[in-house]
């Protein structure tokens, strides 16, 4: 009898939306490296996209996994019970932000902190404009979409949101389309998907000052720039600005899901009436997902793993330079390598792969090479790394 292989399992029965899934079959992964069935190592250098910042399977995280799953897992819906993974989390997490930014809602993914922040930011206003950026991502659920800048992925769903503005990324002029009818600004604080674009200190002050003189709130989107990988704790560390409502995701369960929409207590408020339960989640904020988050990040601030950020990023750039590489771009261990076409990158992507290095492309900047690996790389694993991305570009 003929055996089904997981990789043929895998295309018939778990649903693609990918044409072309990277399809690697990893049995194990513990630190920078990813063990496939085969027995072959893999140098992460996406992190599972921003996620796993301290490696896989950090034993501070599986210990705090194992540890709450023994004690309690799902009790009830969220905002009822006092649970202190959350509770902890919560406080951790306030304490090291600025003061006004001291109530935090846990969701499951990133896409719903989006949709809690939308919601959010309409209820505290009583205005409806939203406005985001081109080439910008928040998620993908309706809410989320309706603020992504691209067309091409937005055209075939709508009608989405109505009211929604998308404004150019990095343009001042623009800005004056923020208006006292707008609700709120949508804005990634480093855009990640359009090839890593790190915005001026001039335009994110002035977007944070027309959101002052508007009344509009301003929502950072820090799922993956949050949490260190810019070489700050919060990317909005390196503009001198604070946003009315910050969004975090990806490395904030240390592996587990887990995101937030944080604002003041005063601002959150406004969704426990008319009507009274505002954004409800079941699984929002499980009590292991925080605990694997709180740990991992105990872990980040113990070893005080942000400080060799921006070091580790220069290293990765001082390495790769290669005339078939058309531009860097870059801040902290958030990178994009400009080839000159989504062939040509994924060529190379795909022999960095057969010699076991791990990167990808970007959604809206394919050809680009996305390096952004988890913090705890060595400088040894990066000149590996390097030399192979080096050696697949020839
Ligand atoms: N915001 C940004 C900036 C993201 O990069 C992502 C995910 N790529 C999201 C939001 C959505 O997060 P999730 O996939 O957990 O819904």
């Amino acid at each position: 009898m003929k055996t089904i292989t997981n990789r043929q399992i895998f295309l018939n029965n778990v649903a693609q939306t990918s044409p072309a899934p990277l399809m690697l079959e990893i049995e194990r992964a513990a630190g920078v490296i990813l063990s496939g069935a085969d027995g072959k190592e893999y140098i992460d250098l996406i992190a599972g996209i921003s996620v796993s910042n301290l490696g896989h399977s950090h034993p501070e995280v599986v210990k705090a996994v194992q540890q709450q799953a023994e004690k309690y897992m799902h009790l009830m819906v969220y905002g009822e019970f006092v649970e202190s993974p959350q509770v902890k989390y919560a406080q951790k997490l306030t304490s090291l932000l600025p003061e006004q930014l001291n109530n935090v809602y846990f969701t499951n993914s990133g896409a719903e902190a989006t949709e809690g922040a939308l919601k959010l930011a309409k209820r505290a206003t009583g205005r409806t404009q939203l406005i985001s950026f081109k080439n910008g991502y928040h998620g993908s659920t309706q809410g989320a979409l309706s603020m992504m800048g691209s067309e091409t992925f937005k055209r075939s769903f709508r009608p989405l949101l109505p009211d929604t503005m998308q404004l150019t990324y990095g343009n001042e002029a623009e800005l004056n389309n923020i208006t006292n009818r707008t609700a709120a600004v949508i804005i990634e604080t480093i855009q990640a998907e359009s090839g890593i674009t790190v915005p001026s200190e001039s335009f994110m002050r002035q977007l944070r000052n027309i959101c002052n003189e508007t009344g509009t709130l301003l929502i950072l989107d820090e799922a993956q720039a949050g949490l260190g990988r810019t070489g700050k704790l919060f990317a909005f560390e390196h503009y001198g600005i604070v946003p009315d409502i910050l969004l975090l995701a990806k490395a904030l369960g240390g592996g587990m899901p887990l995101g937030a929409f944080i604002a003041s207590k005063e601002i959150m408020n406004t969704l426990t009436e008319n009507p009274v339960l505002g954004h409800i989640t079941t699984f929002g904020g499980h009590p292991v997902c925080c605990a694997a988050g709180l740990a991992g990040f105990d872990v980040l601030m113990k070893e005080r793993l942000v400080d060799g950020v921006e070091a580790k990023g220069k290293l990765f750039e001082t390495l790769l330079n290669h005339p078939k590489i058309k531009s860097k771009s870059r801040i902290g261990l958030m990178m994009a390598l400009e080839f000159e076409s989504f062939e040509v990158n994924k060529k190379i992507i795909d022999r960095c792969i057969e010699n076991g290095v791990l990167t990808d492309w970007f959604l809206f900047a394919p050809h680009c090479m996305r390096i952004a690996p988890p913090f705890i790389i060595t400088e040894k694993e990066i000149s590996l790394a390097c030399g192979v991305i080096m050696g697949a570009i020839e």
